[in-house]
């Protein structure tokens, strides 16, 4: 039976990684997915500025690394991802967002998942310009009532100042969507995580998709190489 991308729905639980630079996307397709497919969205830059938030040891250790745009340690991150994947909710198939970011993290990631016999279905390279990712970076914030995401420009809510998912009127924008923490960031990116894509090339596990067109077109393009990884 043909499946479009707002009725497919997975049985096996998937495992799939967003890789790409601040600004690409992943959040917001991420959000997509977990909607289409009914996969749970792990998002470590969530988990880590809910920590921040909580005031808890992790998160005032991440803080100042944060705000600079610098990467948390691989130590911080990777226990904070384990504790996660322990919850039931992500026996549902899980889209990893912003993890794993360096080597380390990823081979302790194919460490995690072979400890309960799972694989990853497919690691997709968000494909964009640099140059178009400060805009894209510095027009963003997120509805906290229910952290679904908002762009100046690209994506408006229907109603100004209301959020169309959830009807909230509160807003945020996040401390390190400045276009001086950017550059730090895209260097982080080039530098520490942009090898993943050869490691998850090696694998057999990479997929790539366009990231520069409209969001709708880009989720599209991504719902189909997502049901093809996880049919
Ligand atoms: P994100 O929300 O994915 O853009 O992450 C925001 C910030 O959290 C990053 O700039 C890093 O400082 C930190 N962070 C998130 N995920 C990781 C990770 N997997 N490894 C290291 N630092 C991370």
């Amino acid at each position: 039976m043909a499946r479009d991308a707002t009725t497919a729905v997975t049985n096996t639980p998937a495992v799939l990684i967003l890789l790409g630079p601040p600004g690409s996307g992943k959040g917001t397709q991420a959000r997509m997915l977990e909607d289409a497919f009914g996969l749970v969205q792990l998002s470590t830059g969530d988990l880590l500025r809910a920590a921040v938030a909580a005031g808890t040891e992790a998160g005032r250790a991440a803080k100042a690394v944060m705000e600079a745009g610098d990467l948390v340690s691989d130590d911080i991150v990777i226990a904070i991802l384990r504790d996660r994947l322990r919850e039931p909710d992500v026996a549902k198939g899980v889209i990893l967002d912003g993890f794993p970011r360096t080597t380390v993290q990823a081979e302790a990631l194919d460490g995690l998942l072979a400890e309960n016999g799972q694989r990853i279905n497919a690691a997709v390279s968000l494909e964009v310009d640099d140059a178009a990712m400060v805009t894209r970076i510095s027009g963003r914030y997120t509805c906290s009532g229910c952290g679904e995401g908002w762009h100046d420009t690209f994506k408006t809510p229907k109603a100004e100042g209301v959020c169309d998912k959830c009807g909230g009127t509160d807003f945020i924008r996040r401390a390190d969507d400045n276009a001086e923490t950017v550059g730090s960031r895209l260097e982080a990116y080039h530098a520490q995580t942009a090898p993943l894509i050869a490691y998850y090339q090696d694998r057999g596990v990479l997929q790539s998709v366009d990231a520069m067109g409209a969001i709708d077109s880009i989720a599209g393009n991504l719902a189909a190489v997502v049901r093809e990884a996880t049919d």
